[in-house]
């Protein structure tokens, strides 16, 4: 298919995003939700579904998803409603999962995206609604796998909350920077690791093209298992061209559920409209209506962290920066943290905004260590900063100093003096070994008298190569050039 005919049509997509939320705890029991337990350990009569065990709420998963709503700019109501939504899988022993249906937890919010010609685009989430996990029926790893699956029910009754965004997301490319975006907001508050590996983040999309300029909605899919960004990305390029390429050859979309299979890079037809569930939502009779007081709110509301975007913007208009480096800083909680005390203790943020992204970047890669690893703190790296800011050190010495730091753990400041690698800005000291340079260099200062100016790079070579690089630059040069007359 030629892209002119790809062109003529505009895909319209929107996401349904699950996020773990981060609990120590399960969300209707005290069974614990941590990862790579033995199978069926982390269980109890209320996640398990047995006869007459009743959920009771856990209260930190309701502030959790509160603060996720709220990050995702939604309005949470004041009162929320449980219900079951009933289907059969061997992996769901209530025969229900307890999610919400018409009123959610949030609604009406929005995630404001930045696109790649570097202006942004705002991205209407529909709805925030809390739900319990499932757990994972296992087809692969044992020597009867040929003949059985196996059900592990540690994940059942996990918190989770799933965020229904508005069709407004319009390539693969925005799809990303949108969940992108997602997962950032969910970690800088603490809701969630997101980690995908893990299953603490899914996607599923609902995919449907239109001619460009159309106001109907073409038929969509939904295709899920997009669990990870790059599947994201491939799944809906690829699902957009067999849309398009089956419209242009006289077919039409059928509304379906499709899979993405990674390892062929295609959607298949998991089951159509005629085999979709009817899920017989009812309201959860052994569960209150959810009630959030407006105090309670405002307590939550209180401990959110400054967000990214918020953070974005007052790099930018605090502290100089360039807004791609903003946003590169503000990829992490801790990242964000750590330049901010280092930009705070050098005096120079776009200085320090550059030694965080370069040299601290690097060392950390190098090493594979985290942040919170960090050798050489914010702290000091900012005095380090500081340093060159202020004329005491070059920026080449401070390119030699920082490993050392690394390595050591010191300070700029104490490795700086037990060296004597403190730069020269004495004018008497710095014309004493001009003088030298002179009296060795008698052909190359004829030369520079005689018009060869250039030259005069050889002689300012020579005084730094005497002072061992301490000696200021831009002091040398002047005073070499005041010395040849
Ligand atoms: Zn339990």
């Amino acid at each position: 298919m030629s892209p002119g005919t790809l062109d003529k049509y505009e895909p319209v997509i929107g996401l349904e995003v699950h996020v773990q939320l981060a609990t120590r705890t399960k969300i209707f029991c005290a069974c614990p939700t941590g990862f790579g337990a033995p199978p069926n350990t982390n269980v109890c009569p209320v996640c398990l579904g047995l006869p007459g065990a009743l959920p009771v709420l856990n209260r930190r998963v309701v502030e959790m998803a509160v603060q996720g709503a709220l990050a995702l700019n939604c309005q949470v109501r004041g009162e929320s409603i449980f219900a079951r939504k009933n289907y059969f899988y061997p992996d769901l022993p209530k025969g229900y999962q307890i999610s919400q249906y018409d009123r959610p937890l949030a609604e009406h919010g929005h995630v404001d995206i930045l696109l790649d010609d570097g202006g942004s685009k705002r991205i209407g989430v529909t709805r925030v609604h809390l739900e319990d996990d499932a757990g994972k029926s296992m087809h692969e790893g044992f020597r009867d796998s040929d003949r059985y699956t196996y059900v592990d029910l540690n994940r059942t009754g996990t918190p989770l909350i799933e965020i229904v965004s508005e069709p407004d997301i319009r390539s693969s490319s925005e799809a990303y920077a949108y969940l992108t975006e997602l997962k950032l907001l969910m970690q800088f508050c603490g809701v969630s690791t997101c980690d995908m590996e893990k299953g603490h983040l899914r996607c599923d999309a609902n995919v449907s093209v239109r001619l460009r300029g159309a106001e109907k909605f073409g038929t969509k899919a939904e295709v899920k298992n997009l669990n990870s960004f790059r599947f994201l990305k491939q799944a809906l390029d690829y699902e957009i061209v067999r849309q398009v390429e089956l419209i242009e050859s006289g077919g039409r979309v059928v509304q379906e559920t499709r899979l993405y299979n990674p390892a062929v890079g295609e959607t298949f037809s998991m089951r159509s409209k005629e085999h979709a569930h009817d899920y017989r939502y009812f309201p959860e009779p052994d569960l209150l209506p959810l009630r959030i007081a407006p105090g309670w709110r405002a307590e939550i509301e209180a401990a959110m962290p400054e967000l990214p975007p918020a953070k974005r913007a007052r790099f930018i208009s605090g502290f100089g920066l360039r807004p791609y480096d903003a946003d590169v800083l503000t990829q992490t909680r801790e990242m964000s943290e750590y330049f901010e005390r280092a930009a705070n203790a050098s005096g120079d943020p776009r200085g320090a905004a550059n030694w965080v992204m370069g040299d601290l970047a690097a060392a950390l890669k190098a090493d594979g260590k985290e942040l919170a690893d960090s050798p050489v703190s914010a702290e000091q790296l900012g005095e380090l900063v500081a340093l060159i800011a202020k004329g005491g050190i070059s920026g080449k010495l401070a390119k030699e100093i920082f490993p050392k730091m690394w390595s050591t753990g010191e300070s700029a400041a104490v490795i700086v003096e037990r060296e004597g690698l403190r730069q020269i800005s004495d004018t008497g000291a710095i014309e004493k070994i001009i003088a030298e340079v002179i009296a060795a260099n008698p052909k190359q200062v004829d030369q520079y008298r005689g018009g060869k100016t250039a030259v005069i790079g050889f002689l300012v070579g020579q005084v730094m190569k005497a002072s061992r690089g301490q000696a200021n630059p831009q002091l040398v040069n002047d005073l070499m050039k005041k010395a040849l007359g």
